[in-house]
């Protein structure tokens, strides 16, 4: 890991209602965030409220890119429902997190990005494989 903090700082103007509250509040801006520890600079997702690393509470919000590449993918299929991919995404900024992705045919290690999408009431993380083969 390098010495610096991943991620471009994230100018925050919402109301604090706890680090999930924060988090889909920015991914409604289509900001895709994780927390930066000031501590030991890691990457931290999901948010919290202290590093699951060295325990420091000085976190602050970053902003992804929203790049990185498959760890893991599956295909959920509920009952009369569409089926529907879940996959674990390595981020570039050096965090992994479970998302959705647009494409069922997704191979580990694929290159893909964010593109935020209404699902319901609220916005979701939605990952597209980069360059797409279709
Ligand atoms: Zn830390």
């Amino acid at each position: 890991m390098s010495a610096e903090i991943p991620g471009r700082a994230v100018e925050l103007c919402i109301e604090d209602g706890g680090p999930h509250a924060t988090y889909q509040a920015l991914l409604e801006q289509h900001v895709l965030a994780f927390q930066a520890c000031s501590g030991c600079l890691s990457a931290i997702f999901p948010p919290r409220l202290r590093c699951p690393r060295c325990g420091a509470d000085l976190l602050t919000w970053r902003a992804s890119a929203g790049r990185g590449a498959v760890y893991s993918s599956t295909v959920i299929a509920p009952r009369g429902q569409e089926p529907y991919a879940v996959v674990l995404i390595d981020l570039d900024e050096g965090y992994r997190m479970m998302s959705r992705i647009d494409d069922d045919a997704v191979a580990i290690g694929d290159r893909v990005v964010v593109a935020p999408a209404r699902a319901g009431s609220e916005t979701i993380p939605l990952f597209a494989v980069e360059g797409a083969r279709r």
